[in-house]
């Protein structure tokens, strides 16, 4: 039975939407057509000299399932093909791919440059762990490129961004925010979450990392947690990065991989259907009168639409943020109102949910963090599933109208 361990490759011929279904296939001597699920801790040497050549890279091949298994071997061989990356490795969570790349590309004394506007637990990461170790950030405006030019430091390693950002939905130009790291011999990181590779490539666009949380999209269906750190083979295997995942094991499980795995066979379809319901949704919250803002890049009133039809294929995404008149008590009535839509704090589901992000995901922020990323009382952030758009509306306007 022989398991290829093989360097993450597509078929370069392949459109995404074969690579979603078709990449990271190795079948076992049992010819298995849906993918196999390893649930195997660790494996069976031969004798004593494939054991030493294995566990010095000697000879390729499984060892132990905290660095090598075959179900996230798959995982990360599909998931590279996805984002057009020469290598990919698979981490336990979203925010365990971020403390990764932090621990391989970081030491004390280094600082980061990030965006105001970031998932919270990755500001609680660097505000409240990296400090502790030495490691100082700066956080500026999202889409100023002088401002990030203007941070760097000599003792900057690297940029930080998600494009949209969670939950304002502004944008960066990533080829632009590329060149000023690159210009300063600093790397680019990108979450890019929100998007998936359906909408957005970074590393087409010159970032040198991205980093992704499965739990999102690309699982899709609100079932596991799961990370992956994509780039070169140089800075993602060959490299502190993987050295980090292999001794320390903030490891994806097999099980997690293999519903990642089958969840990404229906990434593209998803995407499309569900960026279609939210594009309507935007279109019909910003006609109502108790709807002060809608933050959605697939509407022209968007600061940066024209940026977002550039950089993620014309669409909007599955995200839309809007803010209603009369602050958190408006916006909790809206919530407390819904009998469809979930209130979690998941998003990418194909069941949409709603979030008050000023006092759930943002909430362990300070105030003066809070409104400098642009998070207000009245913001609530909708994440776009897959039922009928007349059934969301009729739900939200049920504490719209009262409100
Ligand atoms: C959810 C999320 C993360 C963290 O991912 P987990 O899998 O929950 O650890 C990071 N970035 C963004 C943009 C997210 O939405």
């Amino acid at each position: 039975m022989t398991i290829k361990n093989a360097s993450p490759q597509a078929d370069d011929e392949w459109a995404l939407e074969t690579r979603a279904v078709r990449s990271g296939i190795h079948r076992s001597a049992f010819n298995e057509h849906s993918e196999a699920l390893y649930l195997t801790s660790s494996y069976v040497f031969d004798d004593a000299q494939q054991a030493a050549d294995r566990f010095t890279n000697r000879e390729p091949g499984m060892i132990y399932s905290r660095f090598t298994n075959p179900t996230v071997t798959a995982f990360q061989e599909r998931l590279a093909a996805l984002e057009g990356a020469e290598a990919c490795l698979a981490t336990s969570s979203g925010m365990s791919a971020i403390l990764t790349v932090f621990m391989g590309l970081l030491k004390a004394g280094d600082h980061v440059v990030a965006a105001r506007s970031l998932f919270g637990s990755t500001v609680q990461m660097l505000t409240g762990i990296l400090a502790r170790f030495g490691v100082t950030s700066t956080f500026v405006p999202l889409s100023d490129l002088h401002a990030w030019d203007r941070a760097v430091r000599p003792e900057t390693r690297l940029f930080f961004v998600e494009t949209p950002a969670n939950p304002t939905m502004e944008l960066v130009d990533l080829a632009g925010l590329a060149t000023v790291a690159h210009d300063h011999g600093i790397h680019l990181v990108v979450d890019n979450c929100f998007c998936t590779p359906i909408l957005q490539r970074p590393l087409e666009l010159g970032a040198d990392l991205v980093v992704h949380s499965a739990t999102k999209y690309l699982d899709g269906q609100g079932r596991v947690l799961g990370g992956a750190i994509l780039g070169s083979q140089a800075l993602v295997m060959d490299s502190p990065i993987y050295q980090f995942v292999r001794t320390a094991g903030p490891s994806l499980s097999p099980f997690n991989a293999w519903v990642c795995l089958k969840g990404m066979e229906t990434l593209a379809l998803r995407m499309e259907a569900q960026c279609a319901r939210a594009q309507v949704l935007a279109e019909w919250l910003e006609t109502l009168p108790a709807v002060t803002r809608v933050l959605y890049p697939g509407l022209p009133s968007h600061p940066q639409h024209d940026l977002a039809l550039r950089q993620q294929g014309g669409k909007g995404g599955a995200v839309v943020t809007f803010e209603v008149a009369g602050g958190q008590g408006a916006a909790w009535h809206i919530i407390d109102a819904l009998r469809l839509i979930s209130v979690t704090g998941n998003l990418g589901d194909t069941k949409s949910t709603l979030t008050h992000p000023s006092t759930t995901t943002h909430g362990r922020l300070s105030e003066e963090v809070r409104q400098a990323a642009g998070i207000t009382p009245g913001m609530l952030r909708l994440s776009v599933g897959l039922e009928a758009v007349t059934d969301l509306q009729r739900d939200l306007a049920r504490g719209l109208i009262q409100a």
